[in-house]
């Protein structure tokens, strides 16, 4: 029996602990997407800035080509006052370079203009190393004439642009379409530690120029971009720590990062987790803002909700659990103290008379006082007649409601201290009354008394309300004499008042 309760107990533990679990894991997860969905709505908010300060550089580059049409530069003074304010305003600029068209043929006259009188193979391009050397024979070139601010960007003066592919490509592009057309990342001659960069090109014309109406294509304004620093000022102070981005060139089969905020190749990057937000076309290049969270990102963020939950959850099961278990332990401690308690107890729990252990223990004390006093002592022995059927036909909880009543009556007959009326077991009785030589009588007021309760018995072969039968017994303590054979007598009696009909009492002989 014991077993079921904790049995019990145990699964409804289980349960509190899966549905603290449960709710634990969904709170998790409900924490994850949204810090996900907050982190992908923060690498939208930078690209879109990113994209914004871009346009805002080009833009500047059409400023300045406006400017050179109406008044082309001539010299690098000229070059360095139509820049001066701008460049001091965008720190993103590398530079801006002037570079005319030159064909082979005006190469020596170009060359003798800009050069320093003397010097020879003003114009260089680069060697794979990187080192500077005399430009091979082309049919066309585009030397960087005038840049600024000259003094950062000196070394790029005289570099073809045309001799490097990736500037070359997007020269024909721009001169072809007539736009503004950006380079694929490059390193930048005059940089050549640092940072990529971009170049973006602008095709220059001359209205009428040709002769025939057609506007005449004479040279390049060129605006070099540092990707990076593009990137770091659209954002603000400085990149947060734990969101790697990178710019990526998209536009060819082999995209290319043009710039990375953080060191990719460390692996404190979350790399599942990729955010990728595609810009417009920049100067007919196709770049993408792609972002990763370090593996911490989302862990910083989380709160303590889903652990407070699963905490406070285990403890409460804990708690109950214990709680139970110590009621329960209780419980069984209280029952079994309970059966002790009645074990040893002097009273019978039904009829609260005195019961069978007590009767012994009063009736051997009683006995021995009485053999001190060398007085008498009479025992009555009762048994309800006609008990059983009563019981079967009413029922238990009858019977045991006519036991209380008998038990009450009897109680009420003798009116001495000393004399105590007990329980014997069943539906017996029984009166020890030291001293007693009034035994028979009171035996006769106990048959009375019960009659007079007319407690119904239909069921009796001998009338139709509840009656005793009763043996009396009286001894003087002494030698040939025993309890048991007092006992024995009283018992005796009781029989032969059943036999002689019930309802009577008879005394021993
Ligand atoms: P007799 O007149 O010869 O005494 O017949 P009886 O039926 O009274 O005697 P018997 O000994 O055959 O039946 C006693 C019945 O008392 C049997 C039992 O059902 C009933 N009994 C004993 N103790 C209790 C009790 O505590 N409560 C109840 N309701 N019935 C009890
Ligand atoms: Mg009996
Ligand atoms: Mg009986």
């Amino acid at each position: 029996m014991s077993h079921r309760p904790s049995f019990t107990v145990g699964i409804l533990s289980l349960v509190g602990l899966i549905f603290f679990g449960a709710l634990s894991y969904r709170l998790w997860v409900a924490e994850t997407s949204s810090l996900q969905e907050s982190f992908s709505n923060e690498v939208a908010r930078q690209a879109a800035s990113f994209e914004r300060e871009v346009l805002l550089n080009l833009e500047i580059l059409y400023t300045l080509r406006t400017a050179a049409e109406v008044r082309p530069p001539q010299s690098q003074s000229d070059f360095d006052q139509m820049t001066a304010s701008v460049l001091e305003r965008l720190p993103a600029i590398q530079a801006f370079a002037w570079a005319p068209w030159v064909s082979a043929d005006q190469l020596a006259s170009f060359e003798s203009r800009f050069a320093e009188p003397g010097s020879t193979g003003w114009l260089f391009e680069n060697s794979l190393l990187g080192e500077r050397q005399p430009v091979s024979e082309r049919p066309w070139y585009v030397p960087v004439t005038f840049i600024a601010p000259l003094a950062a960007n000196h070394l790029a003066v005289g570099f073809d642009l045309a001799s490097e592919t990736r500037r070359l490509n997007a020269l024909l592009a721009a001169r072809e379409s007539g736009k503004m057309v950006a380079t694929a990342a490059i390193r930048l001659v005059q940089e050549p530690e640092s940072q990529r960069g971009f170049l973006v090109f602008s095709p220059m014309y001359e209205p009428g120029g040709a002769g025939n109406g057609e506007p005449q294509f004479y040279a390049f304004l060129n605006g070099v971009f540092r990707v990076g620093q593009l990137f770091e000022q659209s954002i603000g102070v400085s990149t947060p720590g734990n969101i790697l981005f990178q710019i990526v060139d998209v536009t060819e089969p082999q995209e290319e990062v043009m710039y990375s905020s953080h060191q990719p190749s460390e692996d404190s990057w979350q790399v599942d987790f990729i955010d990728t937000v595609a810009l417009n076309e920049v100067a007919g290049r196709q770049w993408v803002v792609r972002a990763t969270p370090s593996k911490g990102f989302i862990a910083d963020q989380r709160g303590h909700l889903p652990l407070i939950v699963l905490v406070s959850g285990i403890g409460l099961v804990s708690l109950m659990l214990t709680n139970t278990l110590i009621t329960l332990k209780r419980n069984r401690e209280l029952h079994e103290a309970k059966q002790q308690l009645e074990a040893i107890s002097l009273t019978d729990s039904l009829t609260g008379l005195a019961n069978r252990r007590h009767f012994d223990q009063h009736l051997k004390d009683e006995w021995a006082r009485a053999r001190r006093s060398k007085s008498c002592l009479a025992l009555i022995m009762i048994d309800i007649d006609f008990f059983k059927p009563y019981n079967d036909e009413y029922g238990h909880p009858a019977g045991d409601q006519c036991l209380k009543q008998v038990a009450q009556a009897l109680q009420g007959v003798p009116k001495r201290e000393v004399d105590l009326v007990a329980r014997y077991g069943g539906e017996e009785f029984a009166l020890i009354l030291p001293g007693a030589d009034d035994a028979e009588q009171l035996a006769e007021q106990c048959r009375a008394t019960i009659e007079w309760l007319r407690i119904p018995h239909e069921y009796s072969d001998i009338g139709d309300v509840i009656t005793i039968s009763l043996g009396v017994a009286t001894v003087r303590p002494g030698p040939g004499t025993s309890i048991e054979a007092l006992s024995e007598q009283a018992d005796s009696a009781l029989y032969e008042a059943k036999e002689a009909g019930r309802n009577r009492t008879v005394i021993a002989a």
